[in-house]
């Protein structure tokens, strides 16, 4: 077989939205699936909504999610071949200029191009989806430029795909009613066919047209958000996709090694944030754990700093199990930490004297048990607090014998000022012996002003 040149040719019109990352994976795998070229095209003809900024963004969200291609180019700088295919239709008499009064204002004329159409029917095969024909005697003859200077996408893309030799045309379903137009240009011109594969669009979770409306669409804002890379590219890639493996999580090589156009689905799949939530999740999970301290780190220390309080790398390293067990993406953790569900970790909690015993134990009752659980604590050396298990086998068997809730809940309590944190092993354990008995003590000393 020829070489593979396949493209992604999104429009600049927009930031980049998870469709466009979709036809750029889709295309990506497939290329280097067989050691084929990816073209990058800019389709900015549509000079009124096509901006810079949209185009860099697209250019810098699939490089974040890890693409590449092998040529980039800009349909507008490409002018020079649609105008010189375009005077060779109308010297061959395939098209031709037709004075029309122009739509903007009345009573002007214009000059647009229109393709001769044959009007005969077009039958394409599709690797999606079977054969597929279309009668195109309606279309008459349809335009294709509208002036000799502004050629119509329907036939740039033409001369484009033409031009570079394009093998396979990977792209969504909203584009099979444009493949018979653009079959008939590309027959008036002499290209070959390529293969086409359209592939259904992804739906909102309304099962309507995935939009801004149904959820976030732009991936920029994932990528704000914390969601990874890895994350992203694994959960687009197989969403509509079934490899012979049926894995569902898959890095990029193995995604490349399975790839086939013909595991693609016929109908669409709903783009569903709680499913990418947990693809993002086992990412996390197994990301190296220095990696995923210095990004905790660097967010609890800048939500910590709004607070005044300071910031110990130590503890955040140790917090590294708790924080992964508890957020899917990045987000979650600031959200955490910015309603203060870390602080007490870096800092003495000041515990509300009336909410330090559990519910229906007396006061009295409570500094007993607190009183304990600090000369059990204190007797462990502090290196065992390396270890939560130690530090719970220490305190167990009274807290058996008196009552969990009665003794644990005052102790918990004692060591993080709220309702509902981690268990208060794992808290002394990560805040080591000496805050440990410091916040018991602390405790002690509130719960003498309560009345017995
Ligand atoms: N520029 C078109 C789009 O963004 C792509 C057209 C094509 O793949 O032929 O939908």
């Amino acid at each position: 077989m020829e070489s593979i040149r396949v493209r992604f040719p999104p429009s600049p019109t927009g930031l980049c939205h998870v469709g466009t990352a979709r036809m750029a994976i889709l295309n990506y795998l497939f290329a280097r699936k067989h050691g084929g070229v990816i073209i990058f095209r800019s389709e900015d003809t549509d000079k009124e909504r096509s901006t810079k900024e949209f185009e860099e963004d697209i250019v810098e969200q699939l490089h974040w999610l890890g693409l590449e291609w092998d040529e980039f180019y800009r349909d507008t700088e490409l002018i020079d071949r649609h105008k010189e295919a375009l005077t060779r239709l109308i010297a061959d008499d395939k098209a031709y200029v037709s004075e029309e009064e122009g739509k903007k204002e009345a009573g002007t004329v214009v000059r647009v191009v229109r393709f001769r159409n044959p009007g005969r029917e077009v039958t394409f095969n599709d690797v999606i989806r079977g054969d597929i024909s279309f009668d195109t005697t309606e279309l008459g003859d349809f335009v294709i430029a509208r002036s000799i200077d502004e050629p119509l996408y329907n036939f740039s893309v033409v001369v484009n795909d033409g031009t570079m030799n394009i093998t396979h045309v990977i792209r969504g379903e909203d584009h099979i009613s444009n493949t018979p137009r653009q079959i008939l240009i590309q027959e008036a011109l002499g290209y070959p066919r390529p293969i086409y594969a359209h592939y259904p669009l992804f739906l909102g979770t309304d099962r309507s047209k995935l939009s801004k409306r149904t959820g976030d669409v732009a991936v920029k804002s994932y990528r704000e958000q914390g969601f990874l890379p890895e994350a992203l590219l694994n959960y687009i890639a197989i969403l509509g996709w079934t490899p012979p493996s049926e894995q569902e999580v898959m890095g990029r090589e193995e995604m490349i090694e399975e790839f086939d156009l013909k595991d693609l689905h016929k109908s669409g799949a709903v783009f569903d944030i709680e499913k990418l939530r947990w693809y993002n999740r086992h990412y996390l999970q197994a990301m190296p754990a220095d990696l995923f301290e210095a990004e905790a780190g660097k967010i609890l220390k800048e939500s910590l700093k709004g607070r005044n309080i300071p910031f110990d790398p130590s503890i955040a390293a140790s917090l590294v199990p708790v924080v992964r067990e508890r957020i899917a993406v990045w987000e979650d953790l600031r959200i955490h930490a910015q309603e203060g569900e870390y602080d007490f970790f870096f800092a003495d909690p000041a515990s509300e004297p009336s909410r330090i015993a559990q519910k229906g134990v007396s006061a009295e009752d409570t500094v007993r048990h607190l009183k304990s659980v600090k000369t059990l604590l204190s007797e462990i050396p502090a290196d065992a607090y390396s270890d939560p298990e130690q530090i719970k086998s220490a305190v167990w068997e009274y807290a058996g014998a008196e009552g969990r809730a009665a003794v644990l809940w005052p102790l918990r309590y004692a060591l993080t000022g709220r309702e509902r944190s981690p268990d208060p092993f794992e808290v002394a354990h990560i805040i080591g012996k000496e805050a440990t008995l410091r916040r018991v003590d602390f405790a002690l000393s509130q719960l003498s002003k309560v009345k017995v």
